[in-house]
């Protein structure tokens, strides 16, 4: 594939994330021209990831564990209270961001590496800067330094992350509120004490109103220590990084440490998008607000889905229909696994953002005393009644 300016291709993928790269190893697996287009200068750099993901992902996506991206493998994970109550779950329950603690550049570079292998094209500091759909075919514009090139593409992926542009260029509503996002801070910090085999989350408005600080450690005194705060509790600019530091300077077990790396960004926590799908294009990952709503998580959301989005473009291309109908199965190929989850999160999510310090102590604490493992959510929901009934009234909602 040549780089010229009128490309003829059969899928254009915008973005090299988790959600970019499988997408196009799919689609090239399936022998159709793919070109995927990234526009910074290296895959997966800088990171913005607290790099905690799943065992089942990397079974999932068929890539198999290496130490060159895995720093850590994890038990599980402990929830910590504003008290100090602490609750430990296992990995089957801990949710898709507890299995290892990765190095996320590395991680993605494999994906992309694997996307090459089946014979897609990259290219790199590529960014779509315009899109019109033409009929029976998008034509992109996609800029390279001081060039301007044009792709023809049957189909177009949009894989853009977060601050996605493509799917509003091609007319679906993406606007978010600030209770729909959360702001993000990380440190990578060193020389701090860190349970090894736990990534660790601190809960309560104690520590941070409207989310959570995490713990996430790669062995050797190192983790990324970060926060998520809720962007509609944030009075000013800066806050988010306050409450981190605070939280750093009066624990013992990481005030002695030192940081290494600040990165940072926003995160949905929000409903999917109604539609990810339109004529020739198709949209995945954090493009698609599929991040968990309750955790922040969204690497193996958007995986899931890619694999999807891969083979229904194959079966359209094949078809040679790229029409919204003919990639419509995507839909209900990928809402079929996660969206009901995500619906369940994002409820549980908005009851969070209301709940008190003291009913958050009340209800750790009470789950605290049972083994996550064997107790039922009834069983649990029973215990919780007869304990704190005026808890199970105010989480009625959630429960
Ligand atoms: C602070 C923080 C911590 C997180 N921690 C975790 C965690 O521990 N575990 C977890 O599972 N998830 C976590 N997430 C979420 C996770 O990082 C995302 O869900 C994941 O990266 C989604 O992958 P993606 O491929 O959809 O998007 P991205 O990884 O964002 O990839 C999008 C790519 O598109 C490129 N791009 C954008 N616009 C264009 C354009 N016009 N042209 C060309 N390229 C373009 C970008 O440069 C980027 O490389 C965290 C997020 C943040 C911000």
């Amino acid at each position: 594939m040549m780089m010229n300016d009128a490309l003829e291709i059969d899928c254009l993928v915008i973005g090299a994330g988790p959600a970019g790269s499988i997408t196009a190893r799919e689609v090239a697996r399936g022998g159709w021209k793919v070109l995927m287009v990234e526009k910074r200068p290296e895959i997966g750099v800088p990171v913005r990831c607290g790099e905690g993901i799943s065992k089942e992902l990397l079974d999932l996506i068929g890539l198999e564990r290496a130490p060159s991206f895995v720093s850590a493998e994890m038990d599980g994970a402990k929830i910590i209270s504003p008290g100090g109550t602490v609750l430990t779950l296992g990995p089957e329950i801990a949710g898709p961001e507890v299995g290892f603690v990765i190095e996320r550049e590395m991680f993605d570079q494999e994906l992309a590496k694997m996307a090459a292998r089946a014979g897609a094209e990259i290219w790199m500091r590529a960014e779509a800067i315009s899109y019109e759909d033409v009929g029976d075919h998008v034509v992109v514009k996609i800029k390279i330094l001081s060039e301007t090139f044009t792709v023809r593409a049957r189909v177009v992926v949009a894989a853009d992350g977060f601050e996605s542009l493509v799917a509003r260029w091609a007319g679906i509503e993406t606007k978010i509120g600030p209770r729909d996002i959360d702001t993000c801070i990380q440190y990578e910090m060193v020389g701090i004490e860190t349970d090894d085999r736990f990534t660790e989350f601190f809960v309560g408005r104690k520590y941070v109103p409207g989310g959570y600080i995490w713990c996430f450690p790669k062995g050797h005194g190192i983790a990324n220590l970060g926060l998520g705060m809720n962007a509609s509790m944030v009075k000013e600019p800066g806050e988010p990084r306050s409450y981190l530091d605070d939280f750093i300077r009066k624990n013992p077990r990481f005030s002695k440490g030192k940081i290494t790396e600040i990165n940072g960004g926003g995160v949905s926590v929000s409903l999917p998008l109604e539609e990810t799908v339109a004529d020739h294009l198709v949209i995945v990952g954090d493009a698609a607000r599929m991040i968990d709503p309750l955790t922040g998580g969204g690497v193996y959301n958007a995986c899931y889905a890619a694999l999807q989005a891969g083979k229904t473009i194959c079966e359209a291309l094949e078809k040679d229909d790229t029409s919204k109908a003919s990639l419509g199965p995507y839909e209900r190929r990928w809402r079929d696994r996660l969206e009901m989850e995500m619906v369940r999160n994002y409820l549980a999510k908005e009851k969070l953002l209301e709940v008190s310090d003291e009913t958050l102590e009340k209800v750790l604490s009470a789950i605290a005393e049972y083994d996550m493992k064997e107790i039922s959510t009834e069983e649990l929901l029973k215990a919780l009644a007869s304990k704190y009934p005026e808890v199970l009234k105010e989480l009625a909602g959630l429960m």
